[in-house]
């Protein structure tokens, strides 16, 4: 892969990564993600997941997006697929083909942001551990 095609996917990344909530909370995200997006909804839809199949998928309607995702999976796991379609969405890829080069790029950015999130726990525990030090003096 191309560097700039990473960049490309990191940039995304750090913009969308502005409307995470803290602490992480992919409802949540996607309400942010909706009113950023001028109110069009994003309808979550859960599926159990056989083998064979994707593990996910987005459907754009006119007025609405629809996202599927496995739930006979691991909440992590869930947030990932999730954010791969929201990846998708985002890049505005085609749907109703697998295109190789859509998916690596639908998956770093799925992977790359729940790599940010995960930072974030450490930073939090800083936050109120010096907040704690204040109150102390
Ligand atoms: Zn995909």
């Amino acid at each position: 892969m191309r560097r700039s095609e990473l960049r490309q996917v990191h940039e995304l990344v750090q913009q969308v990564l502005a409307l995470a909530p803290d602490p992480w909370d992919v409802d949540v995200f996607l309400d942010k993600l909706e009113a950023e997006r001028g109110g069009r909804p994003i309808d979550l839809c859960a599926m159990e997941w056989q083998p064979g199949s994707s593990t996910g998928g987005w459907k754009p309607h006119p007025d609405h997006d629809v996202v599927v995702y496995a739930t006979n999976t691991t909440s992590w796991h869930q947030d990932v697929i999730i954010l791969h379609e929201v990846g998708h969405m985002l890049f505005g890829h085609a749907t109703g083909r697998q295109d190789p080069h859509d998916e690596w790029q639908a998956e770093q950015f799925a992977r790359l942001f729940m790599a940010e999130i995960e930072r974030r726990p450490r930073r939090a525990v800083d936050d109120f551990t010096r907040r704690v030090e204040q109150a102390l003096g």
